[in-house]
Protein backbone atom coordinates (compact mmCIF):
# COMPACT_ATOMS: atom_id res chain seq x y z
CA UNK A 1 0.00 0.00 0.00
CA UNK A 2 1.23 3.42 -0.94
CA UNK A 3 0.32 6.10 1.45
CA UNK A 4 1.83 9.93 1.21
CA UNK A 5 4.05 10.31 3.98
CA UNK A 6 3.56 12.94 6.62
CA UNK A 7 7.26 14.41 6.12
CA UNK A 8 7.89 17.61 4.46
CA UNK A 9 7.66 17.89 0.82
CA UNK A 10 10.72 16.40 -1.62
CA UNK A 11 10.57 19.50 -3.22
CA UNK A 12 9.96 23.36 -2.48
CA UNK A 13 7.13 25.33 -3.84
CA UNK A 14 9.35 27.11 -6.67
CA UNK A 15 10.50 24.07 -7.56
CA UNK A 16 7.28 22.02 -7.64
CA UNK A 17 6.01 25.40 -9.71
CA UNK A 18 8.92 24.97 -12.30
CA UNK A 19 8.35 20.95 -12.73
CA UNK A 20 4.14 21.49 -13.16
CA UNK A 21 5.60 24.53 -15.61
CA UNK A 22 7.89 22.45 -17.58
CA UNK A 23 5.08 19.45 -18.00
CA UNK A 24 2.14 21.86 -18.75
CA UNK A 25 3.90 24.23 -21.16
CA UNK A 26 4.64 21.41 -23.92
CA UNK A 27 1.16 19.62 -23.30
CA UNK A 28 -0.33 22.97 -23.55
CA UNK A 29 1.30 23.40 -27.28
CA UNK A 30 0.27 19.77 -28.41
CA UNK A 31 -3.57 20.92 -27.11
CA UNK A 32 -3.25 23.98 -28.82
CA UNK A 33 -2.47 22.32 -32.57
CA UNK A 34 -4.55 19.23 -32.00
CA UNK A 35 -7.67 21.49 -31.48
CA UNK A 36 -6.69 23.57 -34.57
CA UNK A 37 -6.11 20.61 -36.74
CA UNK A 38 -9.58 19.51 -35.37
CA UNK A 39 -11.51 22.41 -36.33
CA UNK A 40 -9.93 21.80 -39.90
CA UNK A 41 -7.47 24.65 -39.06
CA UNK A 42 -4.72 23.61 -41.13
CA UNK A 43 -6.74 22.41 -43.50
CA UNK A 44 -9.79 19.59 -43.93
CA UNK A 45 -9.38 15.79 -42.32
CA UNK A 46 -9.78 12.56 -43.72
CA UNK A 47 -12.37 10.28 -41.33
CA UNK A 48 -9.37 8.20 -40.55
CA UNK A 49 -7.32 11.83 -39.27
CA UNK A 50 -10.40 12.82 -37.06
CA UNK A 51 -10.22 9.43 -35.47
CA UNK A 52 -6.82 10.24 -34.73
CA UNK A 53 -6.59 13.91 -33.85
CA UNK A 54 -9.62 12.57 -31.41
CA UNK A 55 -7.43 10.16 -29.50
CA UNK A 56 -4.92 12.79 -29.07
CA UNK A 57 -7.07 15.67 -28.00
CA UNK A 58 -8.40 12.75 -25.07
CA UNK A 59 -4.80 11.07 -24.43
CA UNK A 60 -3.58 15.17 -24.11
CA UNK A 61 -6.35 16.23 -21.58
CA UNK A 62 -5.79 12.91 -19.46
CA UNK A 63 -2.28 14.20 -19.28
CA UNK A 64 -2.89 17.36 -18.23
CA UNK A 65 -5.03 16.36 -15.42
CA UNK A 66 -2.91 13.98 -14.36
CA UNK A 67 0.20 17.13 -14.30
CA UNK A 68 -1.84 19.11 -12.28
CA UNK A 69 -2.62 16.23 -9.69
CA UNK A 70 1.00 15.72 -9.63
CA UNK A 71 2.12 18.94 -8.96
CA UNK A 72 -0.75 19.49 -6.67
CA UNK A 73 1.48 16.49 -4.54
CA UNK A 74 4.26 17.84 -4.99
CA UNK A 75 3.01 21.57 -3.57
CA UNK A 76 0.75 19.78 -0.40
CA UNK A 77 3.40 19.45 1.79
CA UNK A 78 5.01 22.93 1.64
CA UNK A 79 2.81 25.11 0.30
CA UNK A 80 1.23 27.16 2.90
CA UNK A 81 2.43 30.44 1.88
CA UNK A 82 -0.03 30.94 -0.53
CA UNK A 83 -2.75 30.62 2.15
CA UNK A 84 -5.10 33.38 1.60
CA UNK A 85 -9.43 34.25 2.36
CA UNK A 86 -11.23 32.27 -0.10
CA UNK A 87 -14.78 31.86 -1.39
CA UNK A 88 -15.11 28.70 -2.01
CA UNK A 89 -18.54 29.31 -3.78
CA UNK A 90 -16.58 31.56 -6.32
CA UNK A 91 -14.13 28.32 -7.25
CA UNK A 92 -17.08 26.07 -7.26
CA UNK A 93 -18.73 28.52 -9.96
CA UNK A 94 -15.86 28.56 -12.15
CA UNK A 95 -15.06 25.02 -12.62
CA UNK A 96 -18.87 24.02 -12.34
CA UNK A 97 -19.18 26.33 -15.56
CA UNK A 98 -16.78 23.89 -17.37
CA UNK A 99 -17.98 21.06 -15.71
CA UNK A 100 -21.31 21.81 -16.98
CA UNK A 101 -20.31 22.02 -20.39
CA UNK A 102 -18.64 18.32 -19.99
CA UNK A 103 -21.93 17.38 -19.10
CA UNK A 104 -24.05 18.42 -21.89
CA UNK A 105 -21.60 16.77 -24.27
CA UNK A 106 -21.97 13.42 -22.60
CA UNK A 107 -25.53 13.47 -21.85
CA UNK A 108 -25.21 14.41 -18.10
CA UNK A 109 -27.12 16.78 -15.93
CA UNK A 110 -25.29 19.29 -13.79
CA UNK A 111 -26.39 21.08 -11.37
CA UNK A 112 -24.94 24.02 -8.96
CA UNK A 113 -26.24 24.96 -5.54
CA UNK A 114 -23.95 27.74 -4.37
CA UNK A 115 -25.10 29.53 -0.72
CA UNK A 116 -25.20 33.33 -0.95
CA UNK A 117 -22.77 35.33 1.52
CA UNK A 118 -20.52 31.88 2.95
CA UNK A 119 -18.14 33.16 4.82
CA UNK A 120 -14.56 32.52 3.58
CA UNK A 121 -12.14 30.10 4.16
CA UNK A 122 -8.34 30.17 4.59
CA UNK A 123 -6.88 28.35 1.78
CA UNK A 124 -4.47 27.73 -0.91
CA UNK A 125 -6.57 28.71 -4.22
CA UNK A 126 -4.15 26.46 -6.53
CA UNK A 127 -4.81 23.57 -4.69
CA UNK A 128 -8.66 24.44 -3.84
CA UNK A 129 -9.11 24.19 -7.40
CA UNK A 130 -7.56 21.62 -7.83
CA UNK A 131 -9.50 20.17 -5.20
CA UNK A 132 -12.85 20.53 -6.89
CA UNK A 133 -11.70 19.68 -9.85
CA UNK A 134 -10.42 16.41 -8.84
CA UNK A 135 -14.42 15.55 -6.80
CA UNK A 136 -15.99 16.79 -10.24
CA UNK A 137 -13.85 14.92 -12.88
CA UNK A 138 -14.58 11.57 -10.69
CA UNK A 139 -18.77 12.37 -11.13
CA UNK A 140 -18.24 12.54 -14.31
CA UNK A 141 -16.33 10.03 -15.11
CA UNK A 142 -18.08 7.46 -12.78
CA UNK A 143 -21.91 8.61 -14.25
CA UNK A 144 -23.70 7.23 -17.15
CA UNK A 145 -25.14 9.08 -20.03
CA UNK A 146 -28.45 10.66 -18.67
CA UNK A 147 -27.27 10.29 -14.87
CA UNK A 148 -27.25 13.84 -12.45
CA UNK A 149 -24.23 15.30 -11.25
CA UNK A 150 -25.45 18.00 -7.89
CA UNK A 151 -22.84 20.41 -6.62
CA UNK A 152 -23.59 22.22 -3.38
CA UNK A 153 -22.38 24.69 -1.44
CA UNK A 154 -23.83 25.81 2.42
CA UNK A 155 -22.27 26.45 5.70
CA UNK A 156 -22.92 24.90 9.00
CA UNK A 157 -21.74 26.14 12.33
CA UNK A 158 -18.12 25.65 11.92
CA UNK A 159 -17.44 24.91 8.71
CA UNK A 160 -18.19 25.57 4.65
CA UNK A 161 -18.97 22.45 3.05
CA UNK A 162 -19.02 21.20 -0.34
CA UNK A 163 -21.33 18.02 -1.93
CA UNK A 164 -20.75 16.22 -5.27
CA UNK A 165 -23.36 14.08 -5.45
CA UNK A 166 -23.83 11.57 -8.76
CA UNK A 167 -25.81 8.56 -9.64
CA UNK A 168 -23.28 7.32 -11.13
CA UNK A 169 -21.59 3.16 -10.76
CA UNK A 170 -21.26 3.79 -6.65
CA UNK A 171 -19.05 2.51 -4.47
CA UNK A 172 -18.39 -0.90 -2.04
CA UNK A 173 -19.16 0.29 1.34
CA UNK A 174 -15.72 -2.04 2.09
CA UNK A 175 -13.73 0.72 -0.50
CA UNK A 176 -14.19 3.37 1.53
CA UNK A 177 -11.01 3.70 2.83
CA UNK A 178 -9.13 2.51 0.15
CA UNK A 179 -10.06 4.85 -2.68
CA UNK A 180 -8.28 7.31 -0.65
CA UNK A 181 -5.14 5.72 -1.28
CA UNK A 182 -2.16 6.70 -3.27
CA UNK A 183 -3.11 4.99 -7.11
CA UNK A 184 -5.82 2.66 -5.76
CA UNK A 185 -8.60 2.09 -8.35
CA UNK A 186 -11.73 -0.06 -7.44
CA UNK A 187 -11.11 -2.87 -8.85
CA UNK A 188 -13.42 -4.18 -11.40
CA UNK A 189 -14.31 -3.43 -15.37
CA UNK A 190 -16.78 -1.03 -14.90
CA UNK A 191 -14.66 1.36 -13.34
CA UNK A 192 -11.49 0.84 -15.16
CA UNK A 193 -13.24 1.74 -18.48
CA UNK A 194 -12.81 5.12 -17.37
CA UNK A 195 -8.84 5.20 -17.22
CA UNK A 196 -7.31 7.46 -14.50
CA UNK A 197 -4.33 6.94 -12.49
CA UNK A 198 -5.81 6.48 -9.11
CA UNK A 199 -4.47 10.23 -7.84
CA UNK A 200 -7.44 12.10 -7.46
CA UNK A 201 -8.83 11.42 -4.33
CA UNK A 202 -5.50 11.00 -2.76
CA UNK A 203 -5.10 14.74 -3.77
CA UNK A 204 -8.68 15.38 -2.72
CA UNK A 205 -7.79 14.10 0.78
CA UNK A 206 -4.23 15.50 1.43
CA UNK A 207 -5.65 19.02 0.36
CA UNK A 208 -8.51 18.81 2.58
CA UNK A 209 -6.44 17.68 5.32
CA UNK A 210 -3.41 20.53 4.89
CA UNK A 211 -6.96 22.77 5.49
CA UNK A 212 -7.41 21.22 8.22
CA UNK A 213 -10.98 20.00 6.77
CA UNK A 214 -12.55 16.43 6.63
CA UNK A 215 -14.42 14.57 3.84
CA UNK A 216 -16.95 12.08 4.53
CA UNK A 217 -18.13 9.36 1.56
CA UNK A 218 -21.68 7.58 1.14
CA UNK A 219 -22.26 5.66 -1.36
CA UNK A 220 -24.15 2.88 -3.01
CA UNK A 221 -23.19 0.24 -6.13
CA UNK A 222 -25.15 1.46 -8.66
CA UNK A 223 -27.09 4.57 -7.46
CA UNK A 224 -24.33 6.70 -6.46
CA UNK A 225 -22.11 8.81 -4.30
CA UNK A 226 -21.87 11.54 -2.32
CA UNK A 227 -18.72 13.45 -0.84
CA UNK A 228 -19.11 15.90 1.75
CA UNK A 229 -15.94 17.77 2.53
CA UNK A 230 -16.11 20.33 5.45
CA UNK A 231 -13.28 23.10 5.72
CA UNK A 232 -12.94 25.55 8.48
CA UNK A 233 -14.18 29.00 8.33
CA UNK A 234 -11.67 32.00 8.58
CA UNK A 235 -11.24 33.15 12.32
P1 LIG B 1 -9.10 7.75 -10.57
O1 LIG B 1 -10.42 8.44 -10.71
O2 LIG B 1 -8.00 8.38 -11.33
O3 LIG B 1 -9.17 6.28 -10.79
P2 LIG B 1 -9.29 8.49 -7.74
O4 LIG B 1 -8.22 8.45 -6.70
O5 LIG B 1 -9.92 9.81 -7.98
O6 LIG B 1 -8.64 7.89 -9.04
O7 LIG B 1 -10.42 7.47 -7.32
C1 LIG B 1 -10.05 6.16 -6.89
C2 LIG B 1 -11.16 5.18 -7.24
O8 LIG B 1 -12.33 5.46 -6.47
C3 LIG B 1 -11.61 5.29 -8.69
O9 LIG B 1 -10.77 4.55 -9.55
C4 LIG B 1 -13.02 4.69 -8.60
O10 LIG B 1 -12.94 3.27 -8.59
C5 LIG B 1 -13.49 5.18 -7.22
N1 LIG B 1 -14.30 6.42 -7.34
C6 LIG B 1 -13.90 7.69 -7.09
N2 LIG B 1 -14.92 8.57 -7.24
C7 LIG B 1 -15.99 7.85 -7.62
C8 LIG B 1 -17.35 8.17 -7.93
N3 LIG B 1 -17.82 9.43 -7.90
N4 LIG B 1 -18.17 7.13 -8.27
C9 LIG B 1 -17.72 5.86 -8.31
N5 LIG B 1 -16.46 5.50 -8.02
C10 LIG B 1 -15.59 6.46 -7.67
Amino acid sequence: METLSGQQGLVSPATADVIGHELRTPLSYILGYAKLLEENGLGPLTPEQKIAISSILKGTYNLLSVTEQLTALLMIQTHTSAFQPIDLSEIVAQIGLLAGMRAEQTGLHLSVDLADNAPPITADPYLLRQMVQALLDNALKFTMPGGRINVRVFEDDASVCLTVEDTGIGIRRNEFDRIFELFYQVDNSISRRFGGMGLGLTVIKAVVDQHGGTIQVTSHPNSGSRFLVKLPKSN
